[in-house]
């Protein structure tokens, strides 16, 4: 498989925001965790109701459902020629799985501090025809309740985006998250970029590194 990009970050930092313009330039497909989980709830599977009681309550699903969701992932076709991963890997032990299944060109970090991501989740809604990311102050619709892209007026939020299992979230993402960075350091695969700007320059920063 040709190389892939991961692309690393607290809850909130823009990762979705910012993986259709990466998806754009690279051509690779977005393989976001989070949204597969959430599909694998959506439609009843076993794996999607074990799940829910980890996101539900903010904590991270075990890595061997994650691993095991990904590695079926990435023996769809369109995958050949490297992914961008978004949400994943989110532990130790999923960054050394993933080196074994995949070869990685770069890890970008978006970087925003703690006190910035309460208002960030809190305020995010999303476009159930086309899964686009709004967010009530900083990057509202033009029309209120009808999406830009796509024109659905099905907008969803979603039901771990409130401030108690935020704060999780973040706690989460500290202890077993945030450690993959220096991993990645050592192995000379990691930029970051402040996601502490506009959506607009944080993309100018990313596209600059691409
Ligand atoms: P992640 O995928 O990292 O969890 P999202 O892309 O869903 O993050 O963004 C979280 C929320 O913050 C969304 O409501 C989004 O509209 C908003 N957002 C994303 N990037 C920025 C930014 N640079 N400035 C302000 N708000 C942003
Ligand atoms: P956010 O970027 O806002 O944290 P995600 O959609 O990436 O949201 O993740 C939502 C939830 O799904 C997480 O809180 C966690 O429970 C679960 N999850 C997603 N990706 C992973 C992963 N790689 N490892 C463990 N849990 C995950
Ligand atoms: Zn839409």
């Amino acid at each position: 498989m040709a190389s892939s990009i991961v692309l690393f970050g607290p809850p909130g930092a823009g990762k979705g925001t910012q993986a259709g313009n990466i998806v754009n330039l690279t051509g690779k497909p977005q393989i976001s965790t989070g949204d597969m989980l959430r599909a694998a709830l959506t439609a009843g599977t076993s794996l999607g109701m074990e799940a829910k009681v980890y996101m539900d309550a903010g904590q991270l699903v075990p890595d061997d459902v994650i691993i095991g969701l990904i590695k079926e992932r990435l023996t769809q076709q369109d995958a050949v020629d490297g992914v961008l991963f978004d949400g994943f890997p989110r532990t130790i032990p999923q960054a050394e799985a993933l080196s074994e299944i995949a070869e990685l060109s770069i890890v970008i970090a978006i970087e925003v501090p703690d006190n910035r991501i309460v208002e960030r989740i809190c305020g995010r809604y999303t476009c159930g025809g086309c899964d686009a990311v709004f967010h009530d102050t900083f990057n509202p619709t033009a029309t209120e309740g009808v999406c830009d892209l796509c024109g659905s007026t099905q907008m969803k939020r979603r039901a771990d985006d409130n401030e108690a299992t935020v704060l999780t979230r973040l706690a989460a993402y500290h202890a077993q998250t945030a450690p993959l960075a220096d991993w990645y350091r050592q192995r000379d695969l990691f930029i970051s970029v402040n996601g502490d700007q506009d959506i607009e320059k944080v993309g100018a920063e990313i596209s600059a590194v691409l």
